[in-house]
């Protein structure tokens, strides 16, 4: 699949496999992308009509974009990123026009997922300045037109991604709209000692390090973080001997653990 950011720079695609736990969600999604995507003769023919929008939700750095980004390779979208902050800074009426732009790229290439990351930015930006909630107001009228013209398009779905979707205009969760929100979670123990195995496949680990161990003394930990945990503990057997390292040993993610601290806690996380 091609992978396109805005209008130029690829992505390095990722599987499914590249993303520990969250099980339901990425089962959801497959049924939700790359079914219709891929199969979408069969849709047809059982009068099924599959999302037009699909909403992430979640903490920061628990794989939301990761996910867009591994249903995009599964189906062989091409996938298409916005980012809402990078629209909501533009100058008045080009945010509108890379909306539209982006939208029209979406369709000439179908199948293909323009993927709105931060998708709050665009349009849950409680502005106090006037120019603000005005460009707020006229990305939303923008995106909302969009998407409702996508309804006869077949093969082009949106996704978008927030940390706050307490802050989306109600207007974007209306069936046709985002009409699948789907919570993507931080990952619980199973789920922490595939990310950590994951993220430590490319190090070179010595026999006594216990990754199910690590898994479950990082409770409140991200997907971020544990990729965090995987580096610093390379990192700390480096500082040890920087010219004869070539293990990883499990003192080393010991010490990494002091030095990475999960951003949220537990009761940080029950809010989202
Ligand atoms: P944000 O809200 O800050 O944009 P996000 O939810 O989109 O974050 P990603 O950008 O997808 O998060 O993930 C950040 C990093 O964390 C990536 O390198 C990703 O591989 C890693 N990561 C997050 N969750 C997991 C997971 N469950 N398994 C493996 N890696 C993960």
């Amino acid at each position: 699949p091609s992978l396109a950011r805005g209008a130029t720079a690829p992505f390095e695609a990722v599987s499914w496999n590249d993303i520990g736990g969250l099980w339901s969600v990425k089962q959801r999604l497959k049924q939700a992308v790359e079914w219709p995507l891929r199969h979408a003769d069969a849709f047809r023919r059982l009068a099924l009509s599959p999302p037009r929008g699909i909403l992430l939700h979640g903490p920061p750095g628990c794989c939301k974009t990761t996910l867009v980004r591994a249903a995009a390779s599964a189906s062989g979208a091409t996938l298409i990123c916005l980012s809402g902050t990078q629209l909501y800074s533009m100058y008045v009426g080009q945010g509108e026009a890379l909306l539209r732009d982006s939208f029209k790229r979406a369709r000439l290439v179908a199948p293909s997922i323009l993927f709105l990351d931060e998708v709050d930015s665009i349009v849950g930006k409680r502005s106090s300045h006037e120019r603000g909630a005005d460009l707020s107001a006229r990305l939303l009228t923008s995106l909302l037109s969009e998407m409702d013209g996508l309804e006869r398009a077949e093969g082009i779905l949106v996704m978008g991604a927030t940390n706050r979707p307490q802050a989306l205009d109600a207007a974007l969760t209306r069936p046709g709209r985002f009409d699948l929100t789907l919570y993507v979670p931080p990952p619980d123990e199973q789920g922490r000692l595939q990310a950590l195995r994951i993220h430590s496949r490319t190090i070179p680990l010595a026999p006594d390090v216990d990754l199910s161990y690590i898994a479950t003394c990082t409770g409140c930990f991200t997907g971020a973080e544990l990729a965090a945990v995987c580096r610093e503990a390379a990192l700390a057997a480096l500082r040890e001997d920087v010219i004869q390292a070539s293990e990883v040993h499990h003192c080393h993610f010991l010490k990494a653990l002091h030095t990475v601290q999960p951003q949220l806690s537990a009761s940080d996380l029950a809010k989202f």
